[in-house]
């Protein structure tokens, strides 16, 4: 098993220093009159450009973010006991309210889950072994949330328009670009471990209930998990806390809902 203290202690403060989604992509403004009318009308058609991105394109891009997140964790082997033991509480669900899902485990001891816009969810064995079936369930619910109710996608799209050498890659005749693993990191961290917004996320805990009902799992295993990363907050370094809200304030309100 391996540890991803590594990666987090060097996204971390770059988080810190961005406080917002995205804000490390945005290149300090240059003073206006070292711009001429030129550079500004092309940084304008850049972003015009960029907006036009496809879902297609944002999906593929997700596609590419995910490969390097594989790239950089290590997937449990199929025969592993987390993988057999995610296999089985995932049984059924390699597609959801259309979309096709692909849950894998990570043999990394960091409480940690997230999807990617292309329906990939990787959960950590560090979140698998703190939670039961149905708490990890809810949390898979809550990430799926994310990838239907499309969060992911207007913050990469919005990374992409941010960024004038990737706006590149999603206007080349209207073809996705394989991205350098370099651009990949970068936009790793800026679109995944980047904070929803509380909307959003509320949004997710919302969806989180309604899948937990609708396949039939315990609804109350969203409040308990909640309470277990609450309980968990105390030291710190949680990394589902770093991009999450207060876990309390969310089992409280899922209990509202429940009763
Ligand atoms: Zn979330």
């Amino acid at each position: 098993m391996r540890n991803s203290i590594k990666l987090l202690a060097v996204l971390s403060p770059m988080l810190a220093a961005a406080g917002l989604a995205g804000a490390t992509l945005l290149a300090p403004a240059a003073p206006a009159h070292s711009q001429s009318l030129g550079d500004i009308m092309g940084a304008g058609k850049k972003i015009v450009q960029a907006a036009t991105v496809s879902d297609e394109q944002i999906v593929a891009y997700f596609g590419q973010m995910s490969d390097e997140m594989d790239r950089q964790n290590p997937l449990a082997p199929a025969k592993n006991p987390y993988a057999v033991r995610l296999a089985k509480l995932t049984q059924g669900l390699d597609s959801y309210d259309g979309l096709n899902l692909d849950i894998k485990a990570y043999l990394v001891n960091e409480v940690n889950a997230f999807a990617m816009g292309d329906g990939t969810v990787r959960v950590y064995s560090g979140l698998m072994d703190k939670m039961n079936d149905d708490e990890v369930r809810c949390v898979i619910g809550h990430e799926i949330g994310h990838v239907k109710l499309e969060h992911g996608h207007k913050r990469l799209r919005r990374a992409l328009q941010q960024d004038a050498a990737l706006s590149v890659a999603g206007t080349a005749s209207g073809g996705v670009r394989q991205l350098a693993n370099s651009e990949l990191g970068g936009l790793v961290q800026n679109v995944m471990y980047a904070q929803h917004s509380q909307a959003a996320e509320t949004q997710s805990d919302d969806y989180a209930l309604q899948f937990m009902a609708a396949r039939g799992y315990n609804r109350e295993a969203c409040a308990t998990a909640m309470d277990k990363l609450a309980a968990l907050g105390g030291g710190g370094g949680i990394a589902l806390l770093q991009t999450h809200p207060n876990p309390a304030a969310r089992a409280k309100r899922m209990r509202k809902q429940i009763k």
